[in-house]
């Protein structure tokens, strides 16, 4: 497994009205990647890396539930379209929002997301019994 440490920085989430308000617990959210998401993980945040500036939170203005699946190359929807010229691989976590079209992500980016319903870490030590 490769691991990658650099510093993030974490805000606050945005309380004007450009932003829904949601009932998530902050403190239940993780920085996952695109890749590791499930159905139902709450999608509160991109994690901008810029070349030369500190990684970030990039909130989205309303919090969304993923549904990963998975991209396809030749979708004819504006945003995969852009993608499709990118490198990738990558990963489809929404369709029908942000926009009214698929939500590409590379499987590397990082996202800060509430986890649904499944604990966010386990180790065989703690499942065999
Ligand atoms: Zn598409």
């Amino acid at each position: 497994m490769h691991a990658e440490f650099f510093p993030v920085l974490v805000t606050v989430r945005p309380d004007d009205a450009e932003y829904a308000p949601t009932d998530a617990d902050p403190a239940a959210a993780r920085i996952l990647r695109a890749g590791e998401l499930r159905a139902g993980d709450l999608v509160l945040a991109a994690i901008s890396r810029g070349r030369d500036t500190l990684a970030r939170t990039a909130y989205e203005t309303e919090a969304y539930r993923a549904d990963p699946a998975p991209y396809d190359r030749s979708c004819p929807c504006d945003v995969c379209y852009l993608a499709a010229h990118e490198p990738g691989p990558w990963v489809v976590l929404s369709a029908g929002y942000p926009w009214p079209a698929h939500d590409p992500w590379r499987v590397d980016d990082l996202a800060l997301a509430i986890p649904h319903r499944r604990p966010f870490c386990t180790s065989q030590k703690d499942t065999a019994k």
